[in-house]
C-alpha cells in the first residue's frame, strides 16, 4: 500500500475514534441513587444523557453499601439525582469519596427529587435515629405514587437544565410526552382499583403509603414494628388480631423482605401475601417506571378481588 494512503487511512481511524468519543463526551453523565429515579430521569433526557443508578434494584435503597466501584461511577458525573428525605444519605458519602465537586451536596449538579413534595407520615415527635427508625423525616417512598411523576420529573428537569440549558426545550418535550402516557395509564389504574376504595391493607415495610393513598386504599398496619425495626412476637399477635377485626385480605411486601414471616402473618389472619415492585426492576418485567406501577396496580387489584 502506498505510504501516503496508509497514513491517510490511519489518520481517518484516529479521527473516527476521537469523533466518537467527542460525541459521547457531549452526552450528560447522570447518576441517580435509585432505579426509580433512573427511569424517571431517562424519560426526561432521552438519549441526551447516560443515566446510571447506584442502588441495585434488588436491594433496599435505605441501606446501600458504599463501595469503591460506586465512587468510580460518580467520579465523572455531571449530575447526581437523589431521593432525599433520609432515604439515601449514603449518596453523600459516595459523592465525597468520589471527590467530584459537581455533585457534592449544594453543588449545581446535585438534584433533590423530593423538592416541593407533600410528605406523608411525618413523625409528630422527634424521631431518634439511634432507635433505628429509618423514616425520621417522614415517609421517603413517594416515587411509588404515579401521581408524583409530574413533580419529580419537574425537579429533574429544572436541575438538569441548570447544567445543560441548551437541552431545556428537548427535556420539556420528552417530559410532556411521558406525562401524557402517565395520564392515559392513570385512567386505567383508577378504574382497576375503583371497586376496592376504602379496603384495608397491611404492608411489611411502610413503603406503600403514597401508592395506597393515591388509589383510596387504607394502610391499617405494618408487619415491621416501626420502619426498619423487625416485628416482635407481641407485635405480630396484635397485628393478626387487628387484621381479623378489620377483615384485611391483603399483605404487601417488598422483594427483599422476610417473606416467610409475611406469609405466616397473612395465613394466620386469613389473608393473602404478595410481593410488589418496591423499585423499578425489583420484580421481573418491571424495567421501566410505568411497568413497575402497572405491575403493582394489577397485583393489588387481583389480590383484592
Ligand atoms: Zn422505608
Amino acid at each position: 500500500m502506498p505510504r501516503l494512503l496508509t497514513l491517510t487511512l490511519s489518520l481517518l481511524a484516529v479521527w473516527a475514534v476521537l469523533g466518537a468519543s467527542a460525541a459521547s463526551a457531549q452526552k450528560l453523565r447522570v447518576v441517580t441513587s435509585t432505579t426509580d429515579l433512573k427511569s424517571l430521569t431517562e424519560v426526561v433526557t432521552g438519549d441526551l444523557a447516560e443515566v446510571d443508578a447506584m442502588a441495585r434494584p434488588t436491594q433496599t435503597p435505605h441501606d446501600v453499601e458504599v463501595r469503591p466501584s460506586l465512587m468510580v461511577k460518580v467520579r465523572r458525573a455531571d449530575a447526581m439525582i437523589v431521593n432525599g428525605l433520609d432515604l439515601d444519605n449514603w449518596a453523600d458519602v459516595v459523592a465525597e469519596g468520589a471527590n467530584n465537586p459537581n455533585v457534592i451536596p449544594g453543588a449545581r449538579g446535585r438534584i433533590d427529587a423530593s423538592r416541593g413534595i407533600l410528605v406523608l407520615e411525618v413523625p409528630k415527635t422527634r424521631v431518634d435515629r439511634s432507635m433505628g427508625d429509618v423514616h425520621p423525616s417522614g415517609n421517603p417512598h413517594y416515587t411509588l405514587d404515579p401521581g408524583m411523576a409530574a413533580a419529580v420529573t419537574q425537579n429533574i428537569l429544572e436541575g438538569l437544565a441548570r447544567i445543560a440549558p441548551q437541552h431545556r426545550a428537548a427535556f420539556e418535550r420528552n417530559r410532556q410526552q411521558f406525562l401524557a402516557r402517565v395520564d392515559e395509564a392513570m385512567g386505567r389504574w383508577d378504574a382497576m382499583l375503583a371497586p376496592y376504595k376504602g379496603s384495608p391493607v397491611v404492608v411489611n415495610h411502610a413503603l406503600w403509603i403514597y401508592l395506597l393513598t393515591r388509589f383510596g386504599l387504607v394502610q391499617v398496619g405494618t408487619v415491621e414494628e416501626r420502619p426498619g425495626i423487625p416485628a416482635t412476637a407481641n407485635h405480630v399477635v396484635k397485628l393478626v388480631n387487628l387484621m381479623k377485626e378489620d377483615r384485611v385480605k391483603v399483605v404487601v411486601a417488598e422483594p427483599w423482605s422476610d417473606f416467610k414471616l409475611v406469609q405466616r402473618v397473612a395465613q394466620e389472619a386469613g389473608a393473602k401475601a404478595a410481593i410488589l415492585a418496591a423499585t423499578v426492576g425489583s420484580v421481573k418485567g418491571t424495567d421501566t417506571y410505568l411497568e413497575a406501577v402497572d405491575f403493582n396496580v394489577k397485583t393489588l387489584a387481583q389480590m383484592l378481588k
